[in-house]
């Protein structure tokens, strides 16, 4: 799961938008600061929170959480040129979250079918979720590094280097995997073969 740094109320847990120094639901002045999922944020939180990152990575563009954030609110809306950029600067900073590299990846293949991209993009995705791998494995990375490598060599009729379909999936699957990971990696990359799709949905 994604993980946002944001204002919350510590009396009655609400989420609080950047501004506040006091809760706006029960008064309460502890307001501290917790890792929450951007995803689950409301809409108007998420805005408020977009322009706030922006703003902090604007005044310092060495602020690696502040570019992940914002790439992660535009990736969540298919703003995927904008998240890409985000991403790509956080990672220019030399980030060792291996999450940053997995949701960049995501931003790149931008919605796509992973067999339509080209073979340096395809290779160059490989590469940022190897790195993330050697950072964690974590099940969502290698059934992302599965569909990708599945769908673009053997679609494409190429032969596959390094690890293959199975071995990635074999060892995704003696891993914990969130449903809304692997949900909010689908919603990304479109994938239409249903063997595939079985693969990664039969945990
Ligand atoms: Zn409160």
């Amino acid at each position: 799961m994604a993980k946002v740094s944001i204002l919350q109320c510590s009396g009655c847990g609400a989420s609080l938008s950047p501004d506040n120094s006091k809760c706006a639901y029960c008064g309460s002045v502890n307001v501290i600061t917790a890792e929450v999922d951007p995803f689950k944020l409301d809409a108007d939180l998420k805005s408020k929170y977009t322009s706030y990152f922006r703003e902090k990575a604007a005044s310092n563009p060495r602020d690696v959480s502040a570019l992940y954030s914002v790439g992660l609110f535009y990736l969540e809306l298919k703003s995927y040129d904008l998240a890409v950029k985000n991403f790509s600067e956080a990672i220019s900073q030399s980030p060792d979250d291996p999450d940053v590299y997995y949701y960049y990846v995501l931003a790149l293949n931008g919605g796509k079918k992973p067999r339509k991209l080209m073979l340096k993009d395809a290779s160059k995705m490989e590469e940022y979720l190897n790195t993330s791998l050697q950072l964690s494995r974590q099940a969502k990375t290698l059934y992302l590094l599965a569909l990708i490598k599945e769908d673009f060599y053997t679609g494409n009729c190429l032969k596959m280097p390094g690890q293959d379909t199975a071995s990635l999936v074999s060892e995704a699957r003696t891993l914990p995997a969130a449903d809304e990971d692997i949900s909010f990696m689908l919603n990304h990359v479109l994938i239409k073969d249903d063997n595939l799709l079985s693969l990664i949905n039969n945990q």
